[in-house]
């Protein structure tokens, strides 16, 4: 093949803890080694990708780099038997966009056990309109039901509902049949999050006065993005053996809270990691995201932007000003 040049966010110190983001143009020789190459089409904007592409060496430690942790395109080449050029493929999480170049580039390089077929129920559009969110969205709701949280046992509460995470669950609980609860620090969510399907919008949690151990109960089951205090209030404001499934830290990542919620009320806490779920339970999820928990809000809840207009939205998400989600479409 030959030496494909192509566009690319690239992200650079500049000088110590100093950053720039321009679109350059790069090689695909460039690209870190891997099996499979592939034609990025569409990516999305992830509140991980803004920390990459704003010098979190948390997320990214070498510069210069390009974010970007979702990709849907088709194989250029592979050199694994299990993918052949023209495939309609998409990759989220692992280390795309984190230390390995990612789908903010309009090629991608990594190993054939990142690749997932894009199910045939979802456009490559679509399949970016949820990306890491919609995925972790969905294993969140997965792990509720699991656990037997089902739409008759009471309301299930969404924090951060306004982002991306949050207003794709909400989005999908209501679409089962939950009467879902979504809480925003942004009234003019509340237009979005109603035609999402929401039953009820409430404003961020907060501490009662006074502040107890235990609060009344509410919920049956809560996806949590914020983590922090509200993840603290939402533990101990769920229905007696119900689950809380924690998704982010966008307010903190600390946690502070009795062992009463778990003794006495049986509240089970389930971490989501997104990155790192195994291949059979990623394929198995996205199959749902591409059938029954498909939507009907999905394509008015994402905007589709160009990459030279990322730059501007990775501000807006880190100043928590973000709603919905923003596909980056690499071919405008
Ligand atoms: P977004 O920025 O799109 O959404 C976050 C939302 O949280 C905001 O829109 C806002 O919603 C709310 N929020 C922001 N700041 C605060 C605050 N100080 N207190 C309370 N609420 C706040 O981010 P994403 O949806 O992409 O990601 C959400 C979280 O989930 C992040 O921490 C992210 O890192 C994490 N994440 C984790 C994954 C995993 O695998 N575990 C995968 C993907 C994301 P509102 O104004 O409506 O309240």
């Amino acid at each position: 093949m030959p030496d494909t040049s192509f566009r690319a966010m690239v992200v650079e110190e500049t000088a110590e803890g100093n950053f720039s983001r321009q679109i350059q143009t790069r090689k695909v020789s460039d690209l870190p080694k891997g099996e499979v190459l592939i034609k990025v089409d569409y990516s999305s904007l992830n509140y991980k990708d803004a920390l990459s592409a704003s010098g979190n060496k948390g997320v990214t430690r070498r510069y210069p780099h390009t974010p970007g942790i979702d990709a849907a395109g088709t194989v250029a080449a592979s050199e694994h038997a299990g993918f052949s050029e023209g495939d309609p493929v998409l990759v989220t999480g692992y280390d795309l966009g984190m230390n390995t170049d990612g789908g903010f580039g309009q090629y991608i390089r990594v190993p054939a056990d990142w690749v997932v077929p894009r199910p045939a129920g979802l456009s490559a559009q679509e399949s970016m309109a949820l990306g890491t969110a919609g995925f972790t969205a969905a294993l969140g709701v997965g792990h509720l039901i699991h656990m037997g949280v089902t739409p008759d046992k009471g309301p299930v509460l969404v924090t951060g509902a306004s982002g991306g995470v949050g207003s794709i669950a909400v989005g999908i609980l209501a679409h089962r049949g939950y009467a879902v609860t979504a809480s925003s620090g942004k009234p003019e969510a509340a237009q979005m999050l109603t035609h999402l399907g929401a039953a009820q919008v409430i404003d961020r949690l907060t501490p009662p006065e006074p502040d107890r151990p235990l609060l009344p109960q509410r919920w049956a089951g809560v996806i949590d993005t914020v983590g922090g205090e509200t993840l603290s209030i939402a533990l101990r404001t769920t229905l007696l053996h119900g689950t809380v499934a924690c998704c982010g830290n966008v307010a903190s990542a600390n946690l502070d809270i009795t062992v009463y919620p778990f003794i006495l009320r049986g509240i089970a806490l389930i971490g989501v990691d997104s990155a790192t779920t195994e291949m059979d339970e990623r394929r198995d999820i996205w199959d749902h995201l591409a059938d029954e928990w498909k939507f009907p809000g999905l394509a008015s809840l994402a905007t589709t932007i160009r990459l030279d207009d990322l730059d501007d939205h990775i501000e807006k998400i880190l100043d928590s000003r973000q709603m919905g989600r923003k596909v980056v479409d690499l071919n405008a």
